[in-house]
């Protein structure tokens, strides 16, 4: 099992290396490029270690930034944590990515709803708008998961 931090390295190398190689591929398509490498180093603070109840190495570095932000990101993700058994299904390679993106969707849904009854503001719109983008970000944080996987020794379970 590697550390928080080796984790934190392992996502900065494989940020510049996912962007380059999707660059490539594109043919020089730098939004694309761009969208998948910030889904890649999101992926520092959406890591599959959020499973775990107790302060993770990316939660230290929010505490460091705020109290207030490391505090709000803990609590926003403590029924994820509770939920999800620490190297359960949140560190299966994409299965694991999907489980924090549908949990993060969730949450979205519930401001979605809050701002439309009360504002008339519509997200939803906003977000399918954008749905390739969502789609770029969410592929590079999966790369981003499997890297983590992958140091943790392609294990899933105790
Ligand atoms: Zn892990």
């Amino acid at each position: 099992m590697a550390s928080g931090n080796v984790h934190t390295l392992i996502t900065i190398v494989l940020t510049p290396l996912t962007t380059g190689a999707i660059w490539l591929f594109t043919n020089g398509d730098m939004a694309t490029a761009a969208f998948v490498g910030a889904g890649c180093l999101s992926g520092i603070f959406i890591s599959p270690d959020l499973d775990m109840e107790e302060r993770t190495i990316s939660e230290s570095l929010l505490f460091r930034v705020s109290s207030l932000l490391g505090t709000l990101w803990m609590a926003l993700w403590y029924p994820y944590a509770w939920l999800a058994k620490h190297r359960g299904v949140s560190h299966i390679p994409v299965l694991g990515t999907l489980t924090r993106l549908l949990y993060i969707g969730a949450i979205y849904l519930g401001i979605h709803f809050l701002l439309w009854y009360f504002f008339d503001l519509d997200m939803l719109s906003w977000l399918a708008a954008r749905w390739q983008q969502g789609l770029f970000f969410a592929t590079g944080l999966a790369v981003s998961d499997v890297g983590h996987w992958v140091l943790d020794g392609f294990r899933v379970h105790h």
